[in-house]
């Protein structure tokens, strides 16, 4: 498997995202090959705490996933690059692993009756492609620690 520091992510900026929703929208095209916004694998808010920004949910192919321990079906991988990913041919969509995965990712299309999650779209992300202002890109895992390391020093500065 990959160094995890070199593993592929997205990485989220609030300070660049506008709302316009896009990146839900392309993930929900790139997935189901409509506009849906219930159909997206990320989502994007408003912050309750901060008005003018947003908040990005996405998956973070974490190193050791919850939400593969947490699957009683076997149906969550993690490949060789890192990703995870759901086989909806095993899943029986309990949503255990959408309970304990921290950020509460994984989620179940009523329809099929199986969860989904981000699948990094074949190391080709639509969400990051199809941004705009580029709040949404794809780095290393070491980058996006160090990025979110510098948001978080900027947010607490802003609070003094
Ligand atoms: S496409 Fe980019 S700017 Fe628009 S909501 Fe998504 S992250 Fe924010
Ligand atoms: S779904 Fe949640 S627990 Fe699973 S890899 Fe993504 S962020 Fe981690
Ligand atoms: S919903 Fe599917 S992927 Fe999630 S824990 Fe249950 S069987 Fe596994």
């Amino acid at each position: 498997m990959a160094d995890t520091d070199d593993q592929k992510v997205l990485f989220y900026d609030p300070e660049l995202c506008s709302g316009c929703s896009y990146c839900m929208l392309a993930c929900s095209y790139e997935h189901f090959k409509v506009l849906d916004y219930e159909l997206s694998n990320l989502w994007i808010y408003p912050d309750p705490q901060r008005p003018f920004y947003y908040i990005g949910i996405h998956c973070s192919h974490c190193d050791d996933p919850i939400c593969k321990a947490a699957c009683p079906a076997d149906a969550i991988i993690k490949g060789e690059d890192g990703i995870v990913n759901i086989d909806q041919n095993k899943c029986i969509g309990c949503r255990s692993c959408n309970i304990m995965c921290p950020i509460s990712v994984p989620w179940k299309n009523l329809e099929r009756r199986v969860s989904f999650k981000c699948d990094f779209c074949k190391g080709d992300p639509k969400c990051a492609k199809f941004c705009p202002t580029g709040a949404i890109t794809v780095k290393t895992r070491k980058e996006a620690r160090e990025l979110a390391n510098k948001l978080i020093l900027k947010v607490e500065a802003k609070k003094k």
